[in-house]
């Protein structure tokens, strides 16, 4: 990802990181045990939603109790996806994934760094099942063009 293309602030995200993930899937339990993988391209959220259920699996009380203020990137999660894809390229054949579990795959971050579509385009691939959990109106003029 372009250092430029980074932005450290948005809108009231005053607390935007960057970093690698070792396995951008994983294994879903829970209420989402129906799927094989939950995906998740961010971790927080800029909208912040005071119901949200996300804010109570953040990692510390400080991303918890500034829920809505900050998010950190997974800036290698299509590149992480392509290895294992590259590794064996059959891996998710028959495989259910939710994108995304505890983010919003399309909050605002996404129209500057493009890191969900990224990831939907080592995705396109019929021998997988993905569920989006909110897509923008955007999107479809996107889909069109993919
Ligand atoms: S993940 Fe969904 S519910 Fe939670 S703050 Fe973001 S938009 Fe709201």
């Amino acid at each position: 990802m372009d250092a430029n293309l980074k932005p450290q602030r948005l809108g009231q995200l005053d607390d935007i990181t960057y970093g690698k993930t070792s396995n951008i899937l994983t294994r879903a339990t829970g209420f989402i045990e129906a799927y094989d993988y939950s995906l998740n391209p961010y971790s927080g959220c800029a909208f912040g939603c005071t119901y949200c259920y996300a804010a109570f699996f953040s990692r510390s009380p400080y991303h918890r109790d500034n829920w809505g203020y900050w998010v950190r990137v997974k800036e290698n999660a299509a590149d992480n996806l392509n290895r294992k894809l590259r590794r064996n390229s059959r891996c998710l054949d028959g495989k259910r994934i939710y994108m995304s579990s505890v983010t919003d795959p399309y909050q605002p971050l996404e129209r500057k760094l493009g890191l969900t579509r990224a990831v939907l385009e080592k995705l396109q691939r019929p021998r997988q099942t993905l569920t989006i959990s909110r897509v923008p109106n955007w999107w479809f003029k996107h889909a069109a063009r993919m």
